[in-house]
């Protein structure tokens, strides 16, 4: 009964609970809505400590692939999927030939990439079971590593906040603050050092600090106080939650634009604060959608330049929201919703299928 309610309150599709003893697989694939197309979503492979935590994972993640698609502009719906394990020591091509046999099951209406905790190899090993996986290697068709993409369109995003903000979306010259200088971070810093933006940088791996600073001209701050540094812009592009009742009122920046996902501890009141306040977020989920239009480019064959033209155009959606959020006086997150809601609701007219979750 309990799995029913939780599908019911944020209409979710379907789950596929997938076990597979010989190989140790517990895995939970969770269909969120596939109005817009089949559901795209990566395989995420964690020690979760429960069974619940897995679950309520799957159900949260899937529920916000079908809003990042729809804003996007994809066709395609939300899923994603959990593998329980933990991915240093549990990893084996047999789990995950294993997953792959799952996910061919379901005959396309899901398909996978990589996310935390999984890789371009893992997918091909799944790969060899389906062909309803992405996020595979150059050699194999595939887009590769999504970072650079993604960190062409959070830069993409920050320029349409930055026209919002100063009537122009040049970078140069802007003091702009990046937390986190993994995979996204150390590539966007590269666009925004070309662009002539002024750098603060911070990451807890002294390593991905000492790189940065020999090949560019950056600043350093201390990782508990780069989001408090007084700049332009402050990119979070490391953790989730680093907008918090702790940090909130110690930001200094007119703009928060960064590649991390769930940016806001609680979307709602922070959507909300951050408004109020008037500094300009660039909604998480639209912000760093690149990494997901270039997977997405692989179902049609993949092509470098169309999905650098389609990541590009991220700037477009952030100040389409943007306005709506200045013409309606909501938080960006509510404009941005309200449009993936909006997409989602015309298409499924059409189809005579979709009613919103929120008014059912
Ligand atoms: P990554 O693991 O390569 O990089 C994260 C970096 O953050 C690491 O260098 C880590 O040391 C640093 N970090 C961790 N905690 C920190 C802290 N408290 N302060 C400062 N630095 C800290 O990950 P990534 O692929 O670059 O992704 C970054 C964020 O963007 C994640 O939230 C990810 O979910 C999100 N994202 C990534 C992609 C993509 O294409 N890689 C796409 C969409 C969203």
């Amino acid at each position: 009964m309990r799995i029913f309610d939780l599908m019911a309150e944020k209409g979710h599709e379907q789950i596929v609970f997938c076990r597979e003893d010989s190989v140790g697989l517990r895995a939970i694939i969770s269909i969120h809505d596939t109005t817009l197309g089949p559901a795209l979503g990566g395989c995420r492979m964690w020690n979760y400590k429960s069974e619940d935590e897995a679950l309520t994972d799957v159900l949260r993640l899937s529920r916000g692939m079908t809003y990042k698609a729809a804003i996007a502009g994809l066709n395609l719906g939300g899923g994603k999927a959990v593998i329980i394990g933990d991915p240093k020591t549990e990893k084996r091509e047999e789990l995950f030939r294993a997953f792959g046999i799952f996910v061919e099951s379901l005959n396309g209406r899901y398909i996978t990439a990589e996310d935390v905790g999984t890789s371009v190899g893992d997918m091909e090993w799944v790969r060899q079971e389906t062909k309803h996986v992405t996020g595979l290697s150059r050699s194999l068709g595939g887009g590769g590593d999504p970072s650079p993409l993604t960190a062409i369109g959070v830069h993409s995003g920050m320029r349409a906040c930055a026209q919002e903000v100063f009537g122009n979306d040049s970078l140069h010259g802007l003091k702009i603050a990046v937390q986190g200088l993994g995979h996204v971070g150390y590539s966007l810093i590269g666009h925004l050092a070309r662009e002539g933006a002024q750098l603060v940088v911070a990451d807890i791996d002294e390593q991905k600090v000492d790189r940065v600073v020999k090949e560019y001209s950056v600043e350093t701050a201390d990782v508990d106080n780069i989001h408090a540094t007084e700049a332009d812009i402050f990119a979070p592009c490391a953790l989730g939650s680093v907008i918090n009742d702790q940090t909130i009122d110690r930001l200094r920046c007119k703009i928060v634009a960064g590649a991390a996902n769930n940016q806001l501890e609680d979307i709602n009141k922070h959507g909300k604060a951050l408004f109020e306040k008037g500094i300009v977020y660039a909604p998480d989920y639209v912000i760093n959608a690149g990494g997901l239009i270039n997977v997405a480019n692989e179902l049609q064959g993949y092509n470098r330049e169309k999905a650098l033209v389609e990541v590009k155009n991220i700037y477009n959606i952030v100040a389409m929201i943007l306005n709506l959020s200045k013409k309606e006086k909501i938080p960006t997150v509510v404009a941005s919703n309200r449009l993936a809601e909006r997409r989602i609701e015309q298409i499924a007219r059409i189809k005579k299928t979709w009613v919103p979750a929120t008014t059912r």
